[in-house]
């Protein structure tokens, strides 16, 4: 997704109480990754398990992931979604959000950790949301992060849904060989994110690989972000079906396809600014993969073919020939399984502090 956010923040309930008693739960319609290998992972305790919620405006996709002992890369043990309703309005979808998390506890195990991927801006410090622009009711200022820590009795961390799609792809999808990996989301807006070493990177202030909000046109339109010329503004799936006279962006590819000089020309326009764009930051990070995905992806080579030309028309400093280009690899279900790294990422991070504080104990 585009808009805005923000790093990650994690919510830690004041108690832990356990998990609840007497929970009604019914079944839940989950796909097996490998039956009978979770069957033994779940007989041990070692196995790290965390829980990933991707809000979006239409459903939550949901996902369990486990790690074992000794291993790096995770397994992703189910994956679905429901029904987000939210026009029922922050209340209900942040009690939603719990129920799946309830009810995944219940079925799996207890977790390490919660991760939310959520499509727009929230406070880093507070977890409560800023701006949702795709959901509908007052967002503004509602705590999300701390319910549901409690609710599912975990700590929650919070990012934002286009960096989560990066960890997912940098992680166990398209992008996982590489060194340096940009994200893109191409869909209502354009979002992205950067991996560096197998580490996402969020910058100094958590707002890092907002690749969509990068000013590609100086006096290009205001973009929603209130800049001119953001790459957003001037290429985004909205911009592309207007400039083309078509209803989507997809409509728009297909119709460059067979020729259409309208949307050939609409297409032209877009893969100019984006190859700008992914240029700029390919020079800058010394990116060796972007990973593109979003709903307009569903188009494929029709949107990677004019944007590979474009981008090889203005990489000069960095050989094209080494920068691979690709279609997302997991589908709609990367923004809840990088949600759920994300709680392992937070979680390794105060692993890493113990040795610290043990230390300065030490030397008094
Ligand atoms: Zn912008």
């Amino acid at each position: 997704m585009a808009d805005g956010q923000l790093g990650t923040v994690r919510c830690r309930i004041e108690q832990f109480v356990g998990p609840s008693s007497g929970l009604c739960v019914r079944r839940q319609r989950l796909r097996f990754v490998r039956s009978s290998s979770l069957a033994k992972r779940r007989e041990s305790l070692l196995v790290d398990r965390y829980i990933g919620l991707d809000l979006g405006g239409t459903n939550i996709d949901y996902t369990v992931i486990e790690v074992d002992p000794g291993e790096t890369r995770p397994t992703v043990v189910a994956t679905d979604k429901v029904r987000t309703r939210a026009h029922q309005g922050p209340e209900r979808v942040r009690d939603r959000l719990i129920e799946v998390g309830k009810k995944l506890t219940a079925e799996y195990g207890s977790v390490v950790g919660v991760g939310v991927g959520v499509p727009g801006l929230f406070d880093a410090q507070t977890g409560a949301i800023e701006f949702l622009p795709n959901l509908p009711g007052p967002w503004e200022g509602f705590s999300l992060g701390d319910p549901v820590s409690e609710g599912i009795e975990a700590p929650a961390t919070l990012i934002n849904d286009a960096r989560a799609f990066t960890l997912a792809e940098g992680t166990i999808g398209a992008g996982a060989d590489a060194k340096v990996m940009l994200g893109v989301t191409l869909g209502t807006g354009i979002g992205g994110g950067i991996m560096i070493d197998g580490s996402l990177h969020l910058g100094a202030f958590g707002t890092a690989g907002e690749f969509g909000h990068q000013t590609v046109d100086p006096n290009g339109p205001v973009c929603g972000c209130g800049n001119h010329g953001c790459l957003e503004a001037v290429a985004k799936g909205s911009e592309i079906a207007k400039a083309a006279g078509v209803e989507n962006a997809v409509a728009a590819y297909t119709a460059a396809a067979e020729k259409d000089p309208r949307a050939l020309d609409a297409i032209a326009h877009a893969s100019y600014f984006m190859a700008i764009g992914i240029a700029n930051v390919v020079t800058v990070f010394g990116v060796d993969t972007v990973v593109l995905g979003g709903g307009i992806m569903s188009a494929g080579d029709l949107v990677l073919n004019p944007l590979v030309s474009a981008l090889h028309a203005r990489l000069t400093l960095v050989p094209a020939s080494r920068v691979t280009i690709v279609k997302a690899a997991l589908g709609v279900k990367a923004g809840a399984v990088g949600a759920a790294l994300a709680a392992r990422s937070q979680e390794s991070d105060s692993a890493k502090q113990l040795p610290v504080i043990g230390r300065s104990i030490g030397e008094e």
